[in-house]
C-alpha cells in the first residue's frame, strides 16, 4: 500500500468513521494510523513500520498475532453451522463445549456461563441478574452495587455506571441509580507513608464502611477489577482482595471480579483471583477469552447464584441474539487449546514474567520515572517531574502522550493514561523481545526527558 493510498484511507476514515475514545476533530487533523498485519508480538502499519506491540492490541491478544488455527476453527464452524441461537431450548456443540471448558478452568465453583459479545454486555448482564437473584429471594431492596472511582467496567450504560470514570459519567447522564463508588487502592497517588499491608487494610475498610453506611440489606454486590487496567494498572496490595473477600462474606454481599483484562493469563496465572488467592462469586470474562480474534464475553456464576437463577428465577428475560455464538465459541475453544497445549500461561508466569519484571523495574531508575510496577505480564511506569517525590505533572496527560508518540517512532507500542505508561504485551513475548522492549522504552524515556528540558545522562 503506497502513501497516497494511506492518505486517501485516512481522509475517508475522517469523513465516515466516528472513533471510540478519541477526540475525533484532532484525529481527523492528524490522520488515523492504519494497521495492516500482525505476527507474534509485532504489527505493521500501512507505512511499513514494524512495531513491537507491548499492549497486545487492547490488553487482549494474549496468544499473539497471526495464529492461523483460530481462523481455521472459525471457518470449520461457519461451514458446518454458521449460526444458531441459544434461546428457545436450543444450543450448538461448540457452545456446550466452551461452557464446560470455562467451568473447568475457572476457580472454585464458578461453573455456570452466560455468554455475551463483550465485557460491557457481561457487566450489564451481571447488574440485571444479580439484582434478580436477590429479588427472587424476597430481597428486592438488596440492589445496590458498589464499584470504585476510576474503575473500568465497559462503555454501555450499566458498564460505564459500574465503572467510576468521571469523564464517562459526564456524557449521557450517568451513573444510573443504585450504583455507588469507593476509592480504589492506588499507593503511588494515595498511599502516603503506610506500609503495603496497612494500606491494603485501609482500602478494604472503605468497602466495609460503605456497606455499613448503606446497610448490608441494601447492598447486592461489590465489583472490581483485580488489577485496575484502563486507569493506569493500579496493582493493589497483596492482602487487599482477601480482606475484601472477608468483608463481602461477612455482610453477604456478592463479590464480582471483573477479569476481562486479568483473565486468561495476564498475571501469569489463569485468573487474577488465583494470583491474589480469593474466590469470586461472579466473574466477568472477555478480551483474552478469544485473544481478541473474535468478539466474545461471558459471565461465570457460582453454584449458589446459578441455582437460584435456574430454580427460582423463572424465565430469564435477558439475552443477546449472539449469546453463545457457535463461531465465537469455536474460536475461544481453539484459543484455550493453544494456551494450554503450548503452556503459554505457565511459561509466561514462570519464565518470562520474572525477567520482564527485572527489566521493567530497572526503568524505575530513569530520572523521569517515579514508580515502575508490574504483576506478571501487566505493568506501568509513573512519569514524574522530579524524584524521589511521588508527584504529578501539572498539565496531566501531556507528557504521557509525548512519551507514547516518541515510543511509537521508536517502534514500540505503549499506551498512556494521563502520565502513566501502560504495559500489557502478548503472553508469547520472548526473552529477546523483553530486551528490545526495555531498550526501546529507556530510549523513549530519554528522548521524552530531553524534549522536556530535563537533564539526562
Ligand atoms: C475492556 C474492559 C471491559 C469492557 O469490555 P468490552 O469488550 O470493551 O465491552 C470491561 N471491564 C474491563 C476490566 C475491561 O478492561
Amino acid at each position: 500500500m503506497d502513501s497516497i493510498d494511506t492518505r486517501t484511507l485516512q481522509q475517508l476514515d475522517a469523513a465516515h468513521h466516528l472513533h471510540p475514545f478519541n477526540d475525533n476533530a484532532a484525529l481527523a487533523r492528524r490522520g488515523t494510523r492504519i494497521l495492516v498485519r500482525g505476527e507474534g508480538c509485532y504489527v505493521w502499519d500501512a507505512e511499513g513500520n514494524k512495531l513491537l506491540d507491548a499492549f497486545a492490541g487492547l490488553w487482549c491478544v494474549n496468544i499473539g498475532y497471526g495464529r492461523r488455527e483460530l481462523g481455521e476453527a472459525a471457518r470449520r464452524q461457519m461451514d458446518r453451522l454458521a449460526y444458531y441461537n441459544t434461546f428457545f431450548h436450543c444450543t450448538t456443540e461448540p457452545t456446550v463445549h466452551l461452557a464446560t471448558k470455562l467451568a473447568e478452568l475457572c476457580p472454585g465453583d464458578l461453573d455456570h456461563a452466560f455468554f455475551t459479545n463483550s465485557g460491557s454486555e457481561a457487566n450489564d448482564t451481571i447488574l440485571r441478574l444479580v439484582r434478580h437473584f436477590w429479588a427472587v429471594q424476597d430481597k428486592p431492596e438488596k440492589s445496590i452495587f458498589i464499584g470504585r472511582h476510576n474503575g473500568y467496567h465497559g462503555s454501555t450504560v450499566a458498564g460505564a455506571s459500574l465503572g467510576g470514570m468521571k469523564g464517562m459519567h459526564k456524557q449521557g447522564g450517568l451513573p444510573i441509580p443504585g450504583i455507588v463508588h469507593i476509592d480504589p487502592p492506588y499507593w503511588f497517588g494515595d498511599g502516603g507513608d503506610l506500609s503495603e499491608e496497612e494500606y491494603g487494610r485501609v482500602c478494604a475498610k472503605r468497602l466495609e464502611d460503605k456497606i455499613l453506611e448503606l446497610g448490608p440489606d441494601r447492598v447486592a454486590a461489590f465489583i472490581g477489577e483485580p488489577i485496575m487496567g484502563a486507569i493506569g494498572v493500579y496493582i493493589p496490595p497483596r492482602n487487599y482482595w482477601q480482606e475484601v473477600e472477608r468483608i463481602c462474606r461477612r455482610y453477604d454481599v456478592l463479590l464480582v471480579a471483573d477479569e476481562v483484562i486479568c483473565g486468561f493469563g495476564r498475571t501469569g496465572r489463569w485468573f487474577a483471583s488465583e494470583y491474589y488467592g480469593f474466590q469470586p462469586d461472579v466473574m466477568t470474562l472477555a478480551k483474552g477469552i478469544t485473544s481478541g480474534y473474535i468478539p466474545l464475553g461471558a459471565v461465570m456464576f457460582n453454584d449458589r447464584v446459578a441455582e437460584v437463577l435456574a430454580t427460582k428465577g423463572g424465565e430469564l428475560a435477558h439475552g443477546y441474539t449472539y449469546s453463545g455464538h457457535p463461531v465465537c465459541a469455536a474460536v475461544a475453544l481453539e484459543n484455550i487449546r493453544i494456551l494450554e497445549q503450548e503452556r503459554i500461561v505457565d511459561r509466561a508466569g514462570e519464565e518470562i514474567a520474572p525477567y520482564l519484571a527485572e527489566r521493567w523495574r530497572a526503568l524505575g531508575e530513569h530520572p523521569l520515572v517515579g514508580e515502575a510496577r508490574i504483576a506478571g505480564m501487566v505493568g506501568a511506569l509513573e512519569l514524574v517531574p522530579a524524584k524521589p517525590k511521588r508527584e504529578f505533572f501539572p498539565d496531566r496527560g501531556r507528557v504521557g502522550q509525548l512519551c507514547r508518540d516518541i515510543a511509537l517512532r521508536n517502534g514500540l507500542i505503549l499506551r498512556a493514561t494521563n502520565d502513566t505508561m501502560l504495559l500489557s504485551p502478548p503472553l508469547v513475548l520472548e526473552r529477546e523481545q523483553v530486551d528490545e522492549l526495555a531498550e526501546k522504552a529507556w530510549k523513549s524515556l530519554d528522548m521524552t526527558a530531553r524534549e522536556l528540558g530535563m537533564a539526562v545522562g
